[in-house]
């Protein structure tokens, strides 16, 4: 069975509903699955979203994808990382720059000099835009992060401005600035499902840099006071710790 369901606002619908069904009937030949449901979104976000359970496949494909249904199928169905990388240059790049106005120069560290400094430790050299981020609103209730990465072309990177303090050692940035290097340089697999972002090949080049271990530590050791100083500047609003004038 093939249920075909179109996001709105899909600049040609009538396409798209006989390519998702075309989709379908290619998915339905593998003979692993006896229901298809194709999705056909707008949202170059989640170009491709699959899970299976009960051999019924629930699939989001973004519409300008569609028509690959050879890699669709290798994809979904084999997990194919070619026809992934296939389908992502089909997609083209994230048409929102306007994360340039980004600013890589800090009160204390220069993101842009250490994210030079660090391509030695990639893999390969790779090319992102990077610079401070915007202080929370609120105080992180779980997990802290201290870099994020986008996956459009060129990636952009953001550390956050708690890192921005003298008592922040450059060296430490400078392993977050590598971290997230890293992301550009070992892209995500994708997995049914959920993307895989720190697979074992991540893990296993992320140890290879020299300050790895001394920068785990640090972080440990270092935790309370850095969520201190989110906190601290959260509830006060004003330019808080990041100056160290208190
Ligand atoms: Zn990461």
């Amino acid at each position: 069975m093939i249920e075909v369901a179109l996001a709105s606002g899909l600049p040609a619908a009538t396409a798209a509903w006989d390519e998702a069904h075309a989709l379908g009937r290619a998915l339905l030949e593998t003979g692993r699955y006896d229901t298809i449901q194709v999705r056909v979104n707008n949202n170059t976000r989640s170009a491709v979203r699959y899970r299976c359970a009960a051999r019924v496949l629930n699939l989001s494909v973004h519409w300008r994808v569609l028509g690959q249904t050879a890699d669709l199928v290798e994809l979904v169905a084999r997990g194919s990382r070619p026809a992934w990388l296939s389908i992502q240059e089909r997609l083209g790049p994230d048409p929102t720059p306007r994360e340039v106005d980004l600013e890589p120069r800090g009160d204390i560290h220069d993101l842009a000099a250490l994210a030079e400094a660090e391509q030695i430790w990639l893999p390969q050299p790779v090319q992102a835009v990077i610079g401070w981020g915007r202080w929370p609103h609120r105080a992180p209730e779980r997990g802290l992060r201290f870099g994020s990465c986008t996956g459009q072309t060129p990636p952009v990177i953001r550390i956050h401005p708690v890192l921005d303090h003298g008592t922040v050692p450059g060296w430490y940035v400078g392993f977050v600035v590598f971290h997230e290097l890293l992301h550009v340089a070992i892209p995500p697999t994708p997995g049914a499902g959920r993307r895989v972002v720190h697979s074992r090949t991540f893990g296993r080049h992320e140890a290879t840099h020299p300050e790895f271990h001394r920068a785990h530590a640090w972080e440990i050791h270092e935790m309370p006071f850095l969520l201190a100083r989110i906190a601290a500047r959260v509830s006060g609003g004003g330019p808080g710790p990041r100056r160290g004038s208190a």
